[in-house]
């Protein structure tokens, strides 16, 4: 099979199918892999190396069709890659999540099947597919901590719906996989709680397998970050943060449903506290759905802070992003970067990973750093891992070697 990352997709969205779309089209040597922000750099895995061999969603328009027709769904003036004929979408397990969404869903627990035997089917087609990653990109879902990992198994076991969650089964099901056929990466890019989840993680390690999570940065939330963290290098006192986002596109539908918002409220906040090491005042939620701007979401953004004998300045940033290809284009990364990871025998989570990528960067209890001291800290990663083929410009690493330089061409 040579050198793959064979990826399986859960949520046949926006973000899922600008994700194949977009890597197809940098295989086919289309585009340039913009938004990209290891490219081409890593050792042991190119952009050209990931095949998507599995999708899974429950809206009824979308199973049994083609990855190719979903995609075309989402981009009808696009020429989308022949390639992604090859993956029908199929049936998943649903459990509520697209509750209130304007779809037809119905998942394989409403479909004549038991929890158990969903979760069996589950397996035996990532089974098929070979799997190396699954990609978790359901609708914004809010879920706690598991108590134990017996009480998940038994409710499953026991066909107990009420109070599971979607993404539960999934990492269930993928944890199943792990056991029997090889040790898989989930990387969650969703709000719910699962790299965060210390029962989760040690699930994982247990299989010697991977959770990366929680829930992909992509827009206003890690530039706020390094906004932060700008100021708090300065030692500016920051007096107040107000960051909220209008977009048009299914999910900001779906977060106009409370839960679901405060998931992403949750996974969004703490960025504040941990970087600034004061918890700021702040507001910080996506705020309303408006059909027209589909998935170019409007953010505004508000800063006050004390700069030095008092003076009160402010930051105001105002910005449209396309927020599907922003996180799709992340995860071109992630995909890569858990197979490395798998392949070197890590288990459990990766923080360096889940630092740079996630809004709530997993295990429990670490922080949400700057996405400036993020980045370093993952290509410091890369590095001790032998996994970067290049040092990239705006690595430390490559300042300090130029320093290097710099004072050897001086003393010789
Ligand atoms: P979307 O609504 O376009 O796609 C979600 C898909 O999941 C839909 O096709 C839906 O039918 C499917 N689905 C719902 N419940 C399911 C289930 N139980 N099993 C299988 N499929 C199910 O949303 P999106 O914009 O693609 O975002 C996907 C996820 O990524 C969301 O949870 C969102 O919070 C997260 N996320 C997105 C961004 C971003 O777009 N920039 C950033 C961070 C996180």
């Amino acid at each position: 099979m040579g050198r793959e990352v064979r990826v399986g997709l859960i949520g046949q969205g926006y973000v899922a199918s600008t994700l194949a779309v977009g890597v197809e089209r940098i295989k086919a040597g289309e585009i340039p892999p913009y938004g990209v922000p290891f490219q081409d750099y890593l050792t042991d895995y190119k952009i050209k190396d990931i095949v998507f061999v599995s999708s899974i969603d429950v809206d009824e328009e979308k199973i049994g069709k083609t990855l190719y027709e979903v995609c075309k769904m989402y981009y009808p003036n696009l020429n989308i890659p022949e390639t992604l004929k090859n993956v029908v979408v199929e049936r998943g397990v649903h459990l509520n999540s697209a509750k209130g969404l304007p779809i037809k869903a119905r998942g394989l627990e409403e479909d004549g099947l038991s929890l158990a035997e969903a979760v069996e089917k589950l397996v035996s087609l990532w089974e098929k597919a070979k799997v190396d990653v699954l990609v978790h990109l359901i609708t914004t879902e809010r879920t706690g901590r598991l108590t134990s990992w017996r009480e998940l198994e038994e409710k499953i076991k026991r066909g107990e719906v009420k109070g599971l969650s979607a993404s539960h089964v999934y990492f269930y099901a993928a944890m199943v996989y792990a056991e029997t056929v090889k040790p898989v990466a989930f990387i969650n890019s969703i709000p719910a709680t699962l790299a965060r989840d210390p029962v989760a993680v040690e699930a994982a390690a247990k299989r010697n397998s991977l959770v990366l999570g929680d829930d992909g940065a992509s827009g206003a939330t890690p530039l706020t970050s390094d906004l932060l963290e700008h100021l708090a290098e300065r030692n500016r006192f920051v007096r107040g943060v107000v960051q909220f986002n209008i977009g048009g596109n299914l999910d900001f539908y779906a977060l106009t449903d409370p839960a679901r918002n405060l998931a992403k409220e949750e996974t969004k906040s703490s960025i504040v506290e941990d970087v600034l090491g004061y918890n700021a005042p702040h507001f910080i939620k996506p705020t309303g759905y408006l059909e027209p701007l589909g998935d170019k979401k409007f953010v505004s953004m508000h800063i006050e802070y004390i700069s030095f004998n008092g003076a009160v300045d402010e930051l105001i940033v105002n910005v449209r992003i396309n927020d599907s290809p922003a996180l799709a284009g992340l995860l071109v990364d992630v995909v890569r970067m858990a197979k490395i990871a798998l392949d070197r025998g890590y288990k459990g989570t990766v923080y360096e990973i889940n630092a740079f990528y996630m809004k709530s960067p997993g295990p429990v209890g670490s922080k949400s750093i700057s996405r400036i001291v993020a980045y370093q800290v993952l290509v410091d990663w890369l590095l001790r891992n032998k996994a970067l083929e290049k040092i990239p410009r705006y690595s430390v690493h490559n300042f300090i070697q130029m320093l290097r330089e710099y004072y050897n061409l001086q003393s010789s």
